[in-house]
């Protein structure tokens, strides 16, 4: 088994680096969570990659509409 995967991401509203620990049991997941620096909801997503690595992603909440 794989351990928590830590993963660095930009916050897609003020860019800030955001360090997340994902596992696979997130895979396919979503989930909303605030941004320490500027406190917006950012979306992340965890996928997992033909590899078997384990990736996030983030949306800002607009990018829904
Ligand atoms: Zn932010």
């Amino acid at each position: 088994m794989e351990p928590l995967a830590e993963q660095i991401v930009s916050c897609p509203y003020c860019g800030e680096a955001i360090v997340v620990l994902i596992d696979h049991e997130e895979a396919g997941d979503q989930y909303i969570e605030d941004c320490q620096v500027c406190c917006r909801p950012i979306t992340f997503s965890v996928s997992v990659d033909s590899a078997g690595h384990l990736s996030v992603s983030v949306r800002d909440e607009n990018d829904a509409y």
